[in-house]
């Protein structure tokens, strides 16, 4: 018998791309708390965005490390930025990946399903394959529901409400809230899940606990939810730095933030992907101004539309917006990166507008926020439901229409949804304050999760357990 066995050596493998890419590298560091010799595989570009935080982790004795894959040339993924498209092509590492699993074996690998080769890649070579998909179970069982009943292919037209089948709460959707694959009869996505190992999730049991077991049940796959990942970034630079570096230094937003008063300022972030259009952002500086709430507001990548004259990156907003927000200190506007924990975690931030990506989402529950939800794309749709239906810790702006990240938005939400929606949350009426005080004790579960014994910790622990035991028959 091994007296002191190796410790279990987990191989992750994350995309390109925030919502995907910033939640890996936690889960990494994760494990590797756990004593789980972490490794994270990227090219030497791709591991620019996280090189630091890793290194801080390794000075304090953590086991994480980053490999980076070598590629002939100057060949490399076509973009590592954060707001990288999901349908990013990553195929010229299968080659140097499997090469690389052969040769060094680890006890499992965890990939992100934007990799759409790797599970035929890696399942030939009996490594345990986790499947990484970025999303929450309540979505995942709102996608099997769609997939097995097909709900939205009976209603008569796409904004006719209908309720997901067979899940613990009534959830109404509908179809123009969608993805364009599941609108269409037969539409579907490739299920990387299917001969993995198991599924791992940036969530926590206390956060829906229903969900997760009800996904188990449908997809019968081994399901460990080890989040909310995020707090591993405990240090100051670990939160000013995490995916790209803040736009607007951090001591200026900290010292704007400590002005305000406890829980007055609104939060508002659409991301790393989400663009708005000009129209769409003119609107919503009206609806800010008009609710007369504090807030900082990270405008991001801009929707620059065909044929529209004023498409001037530094001129979209209102007439003397700016300077009247910077006036009468009202508003804070960092163009481009925020960071995004170290603000929501101040004191004085009472409520966060988002487009519901999952990290986000997950990011202002830890928050204890209450949430004003805008969704765009993707799954965000079905977070909103989540936040304003199940949980009920946040309002909705009113956005009706899913659209491609790609696509020109049709539709603008208008300035008195925004200014309604801001007062309902930030006015502290009533219901404003039931959710803040629902937000508050998801928070408190949140951090309980993740503590030595809590839902999460244990989920980690029994998921490094199971990789011994496989270790051990392999033997
Ligand atoms: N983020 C950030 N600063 C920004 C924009 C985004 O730190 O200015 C982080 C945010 O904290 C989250 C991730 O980027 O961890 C975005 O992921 P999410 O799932 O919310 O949305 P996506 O970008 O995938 O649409």
């Amino acid at each position: 018998m091994e007296l002191n066995p190796a410790p279990v050596e987990i191989f992750f493998f994350p995309f390109v791309g925030g919502g995907h890419q910033i939640p890996m590298i936690d889960m990494a560091r994760t494990f590797a708390s756990h004593g789980v010799k972490a490794t994270i595989i990227a090219t030497p570009n791709h591991a620019l965005s996280f090189e630091s935080s890793i290194r801080r982790d390794q000075n304090s004795g953590c086991p994480i490390s980053i490999h980076t894959l070598q590629l002939p040339g100057d060949l490399d993924i076509s973009d590592v930025d954060m707001s990288a498209s999901p349908q990013t092509d990553t195929s010229m590492l299968q080659e140097p990946l499997t090469n690389l699993l052969r040769q060094t074996r680890p006890d499992c690998i965890v990939h992100d399903m934007f990799h759409r080769w790797a599970p035929e890649a890696i399942d030939d070579l009996g490594i345990p394959r986790i499947v990484f998909n970025g999303s929450s179970c309540f979505a995942r069982c709102v996608i099997e529901s769609l997939s097995k009943y097909k709900p939205q292919e009976e209603v008569g037209s796409d904004f006719k409400p209908f309720v997901v089948p067979g899940l613990p709460d009534p959830i109404v959707l509908t179809r123009s809230q969608l993805p364009v694959f599941r609108k269409k009869p037969g539409g579907q996505i490739g299920k990387p899940e299917e001969k993995s190992f198991g599924v791992l999730v940036n969530s926590f049991h206390e956060l829906e606990l229903e969900y997760a077991d009800h996904l188990k049940r449908e997809t019968n796959k081994k399901t460990w939810l080890v989040g909310p990942v995020s707090v591993n970034n405990r240090t100051v630079a670990d939160k000013t730095e995490r995916g790209k570096k803040t736009s607007t230094d951090e001591q200026t937003i900290l010292s704007w933030l400590d002005g305000k008063s406890l829980n007055s300022v609104l939060y508002i972030s659409f991301g790393s992907l989400a663009r708005l259009a000009l129209d769409q952002l003119t609107e919503l500086a009206h609806g800010l101004e008009a609710s007369d709430h504090p807030f900082i507001w990270v405008v991001g990548k801009i929707f620059k539309s065909a044929g529209k004259e004023n498409n001037d990156e530094e001129n979209f907003f209102p007439a003397g917006f700016e300077e009247k927000m910077k006036e009468s200190n009202k508003g804070l506007i960092i163009r481009g990166w925020a960071p995004q924990l170290l603000i929501l975690e101040h004191e004085s931030v009472g409520g966060f507008m988002t487009h519901c990506g999952w990290n986000s989402t997950l990011e202002g529950v830890c928050a204890g926020v209450p949430m004003i939800t805008w969704p765009i794309t993707a799954e965000q749709f079905m977070n909103e439901k989540l936040i304003t239906d199940v949980l009920r810790t946040g309002v909705k702006v009113g956005n009706l229409e899913w659209l491609s990240w790609d696509t020109e938005p049709r539709t603008v939400v208008g300035r008195e949804k925004v200014k309604a929606a801001v007062e309902r949350l930030m006015d502290g009426g009533e219901k404003a304050v039931g959710m803040r005080t629902r937000a508050g004790e998801l928070a408190e579960k949140a951090k309980r999760a993740v503590e030595e014994g809590g839902s999460s910790w244990n989920d980690a622990v029994n998921l490094i357990g199971e990789l011994e035991s496989c270790r051990k028959s392999a033997n």
